[in-house]
């Protein structure tokens, strides 16, 4: 079996028997956003699964749409559609010439409306809302019939014109199915189709007071655009069966079908799009694509690979269970791509002071360092150094700990991709007790070279030219919420927001050339982390800002351990 066939899930096995048993000639599959807010990483896996399946059939002249589903003038928006597609685009998919509106088909909608009343499988109700749900009944009881349910097809026909006319407020008159109050699907007893919604549509502007329900239009949608296999999540299951009513009804061009697999779920994160937009609007993030947001727009910003996504979304696999996977998986495969693609360069972020004591005053060299001690073939790259450096100030103890092989009294260090060098003062402050700075003499003649008979040079460690390096900001993130499961906390999701998801570092000193690098720069500050100029607020030749991609390790892990 090849690897394709192996890893093939439920849904694509259902594709393969179509195609080969002659059911389809082809392919047709959509992905369907609501443009009410930005996408998130759970949008990205319904993404790589419909424009996946329609890249892996190509052959037979498979594709995927990229469709609005824009029938709700209420919250949608031009800035959430332009989002989208600009998330999608990244992603790495491409919907050629189909792009589509489902307020495009407003007409069609309203004709298959007025079939259904014309054939008795549809009336205007004028109950209240309150009243409609009252008589919906629930589980165990079955709904009540609407007293207007047997209006006749003309008295119909004329309040639903009168619905479209403007005529008829907001809340005062549904267009409902007429199937069953009796059945054991909620969803079946007889169902809106259509309300009334005075407000301008981003689209069709004032052309449309009523507009169609989810359910209703969503059907249509699909076999308007012959889409084959309607790829949805595991909530939309229940209304199968009026999905399939509504294509057996009204006058379609193609019967699609539906097919419905788990969502993702991730722990220390929110997805609802109503929680999202509340974090933006209550400013609890800097906006939709604040580098901590689970949304595509802030994955993209914090510098996360499109890649890195697709493998994650391909990992988690395609089932009708539901479950939660771990954030720590998403940020493996980061790391993993980055960890290869990313050049390596030189930061310090709480700098200490280094004076190599026997080194000329006003002298500097260069030094070559490799670009990624993991890719020979990246090359290597100048760095100056000079008599000052910067280094980290975590890389000197005095009293270290035991297995401690960074710089101690007395003891020697290697400065990466240069000498190794050896401690033989510092200078502590009266006030603070803290080391303002610490005087070394490097041994010449180090570089490339292994230590001289009697220097112990267990570790290298990053540094900077003191004279040559840049300040720059640097943004620290973490995850937004410290509870796995912020939806389930207690006091609200709210209530567990990380307050240190946020560290913004001032003075931090980069080495030469990175001020210059363009917004959404990826690289890996040596024994740090991945760092990105961030794209929003970094520019070229003024002070670098870098916001921090991901660290090296899983910091989360041990402290869950
Ligand atoms: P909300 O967050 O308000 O429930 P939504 O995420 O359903 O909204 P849509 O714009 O309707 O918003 O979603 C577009 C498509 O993305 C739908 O087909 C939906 O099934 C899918 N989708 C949404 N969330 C997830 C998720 N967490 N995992 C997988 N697919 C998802
Ligand atoms: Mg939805």
């Amino acid at each position: 079996m090849s690897k394709e066939q192996q890893k093939r899930d439920f849904i694509r096995e259902i594709i393969a028997e179509d195609l080969a048993s002659g059911k389809h000639q082809t392919t047709v599959t959509r992905f369907p956003p609501e443009p009410n807010g930005y996408l998130h990483i759970g949008h990205a896996k319904a993404i790589c699964l419909s424009f996946g399946i329609a890249r892996e059939n190509a052959a037979t002249g498979a594709r995927c749409h990229l469709r609005f589903d824009d029938t709700n003038p209420a919250k949608e928006d031009q800035e959430y559609v332009d989002s989208i597609i600009a998330d999608v685009r990244w992603l790495g998919f491409d919907w050629g010439e189909h792009l589509y509106y489902a307020s495009n088909y407003f007409d069609y909608f309203y004709e298959c409306a007025v079939k259904l009343i014309e054939d008795g499988k549809a009336y205007v109700d004028e109950q209240s809302v309150e009243e409609v749900r009252a008589g919906r009944g629930n589980l165990t009881e079955p709904g009540a019939e609407s007293p207007y349910r047997d209006r006749s097809r003309e008295e119909n026909l004329e309040l639903f014109e009168k619905m479209k006319a403007g005529e008829v407020p907001d809340g005062k008159a549904v267009l409902r199915a007429k199937i069953d109050m009796a059945s054991p699907n909620l969803n079946m007893r007889d169902p809106a189709l259509y309300r009334i919604i005075h407000a301008s549509h981003h689209n069709t502007g004032e052309a449309w007071c009523i507009y169609p329900m989810y359910d209703f239009a969503h059907p249509l949608e699909d076999a308007k655009e012959h889409i084959t296999h309607s790829l949805c999540t595991l909530e939309f299951e229940d209304h199968r069966p009026l999905y399939d009513w509504v294509v057996r009804n009204c006058p379609v061009p193609a019967v699609p079908r539906q097919i419905e697999f788990s969502r993702l779920n991730l722990t220390y994160t929110v997805m609802s799009k109503r929680k999202l937009l509340q974090l933006v609007q209550e400013k609890h993030v800097s906006g939709w694509d604040d580098p901590r947001m689970p949304t595509l727009s802030g994955m993209r910003r914090r510098g996360y690979p499109p890649a890195a996504i697709r493998t994650f979304c391909e990992g988690v696999g395609i089932t009708k269970f539901k479950g939660i996977t771990d954030m720590a998986v998403l940020e493996h495969a980061v790391r993993e791509v980055l960890n290869k693609t990313a050049p390596r360069r030189m930061a310090v972020l709480d700098p200490l002071k280094v004076v190599l004591v026997n080194y000329p005053e006003g002298g500097s060299e260069e030094v070559d360092v490799q670009n990624n001690p993991e890719d020979p073939e990246a090359g290597t790259r100048k760095l100056p150094l000079g008599r000052e450096l910067w280094i980290e100030r975590e890389d000197f103890e005095i009293d270290p700990p035991k297995k401690y092989f960074r710089l101690r009294p007395d003891g020697a260090v290697r400065l990466r991709g240069g000498y190794i060098i050896k401690h033989v003062g510092h200078v502590v402050d009266a006030v603070t007790g803290q080391v303002t700075e610490v005087h070394c003499e490097f041994l010449p003649g180090t570089i490339g070279e292994n230590a001289p008979e009697g220097v112990v040079c267990k570790a290298a460690i990053h540094w900077v030219s003191a004279e040559q390096s840049r300040d720059a900001e640097v943004r620290l993130y973490d995850r937004l919420f410290t509870a796995e499961d912020p939806d389930g906390a207690e006091g609200g999701f709210l209530s567990c927001l990380n307050p240190d998801s946020l560290k913004v570092l001032q003075g931090v000193k980069l080495e030469p050339g990175l001020e210059a690098v363009e917004p959404g720069f990826l690289c890996q500050f040596e024994r740090i982390g991945y760092f990105s100029a961030d794209c929003v607020l970094h520019r070229p030749g003024e002070e670098p800002i870098f916001c921090q991609t991901i660290g090296l390790r899983d910091s989360w892990a041990k402290q869950k351990g």
